[in-house]
């Protein structure tokens, strides 16, 4: 937990976001710049600045987890989405609190930009 990491401080709820699911370990919240029809940001409740810094790895379990209630709850299991960790620069990372986006709602493209 960091005093004034984003994700942190949104699983705190100091700052509102239209949470979707909860566990003991995670939160998912929709991303305020949704790039499709659905667009859920999966965070663990523990700060890890991203993925080169978890150690334990049983919070990628508890992500996935919840990843999969969500995709269940909008429905999109059948057609399909798309679950991404971007990591450092060249990932494209801009929140260094770990997350899991879940898009889904239209076709995804491949390769990624
Ligand atoms: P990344 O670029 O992979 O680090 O993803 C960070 C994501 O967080 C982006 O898709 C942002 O749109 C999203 N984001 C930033 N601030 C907020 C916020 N206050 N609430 C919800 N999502 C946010
Ligand atoms: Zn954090």
């Amino acid at each position: 937990m960091t005093a004034d990491c984003l994700f942190c401080r949104i699983a705190r709820k100091e700052i509102p976001a239209t949470i979707v699911a909860e566990s003991e370990f995670c939160l998912a919240f929709r991303d305020i710049k949704a790039q499709a029809p659905v667009h859920v940001l999966v965070v663990p409740r523990e700060h890890v600045g991203s993925l080169n810094e978890l150690k334990d790895r049983a919070i990628l379990g508890h992500m996935f987890s919840l990843a999969a209630q969500v995709v269940h709850a909008e429905g999109m299991s059948e057609r399909g989405y798309r679950a991404v960790i971007n990591t450092n620069d060249d990932g494209g990372q801009t929140v260094f609190h770990l997350h899991l986006h879940v898009l889904g709602g239209r076709r995804m493209s491949w390769p990624p930009g």
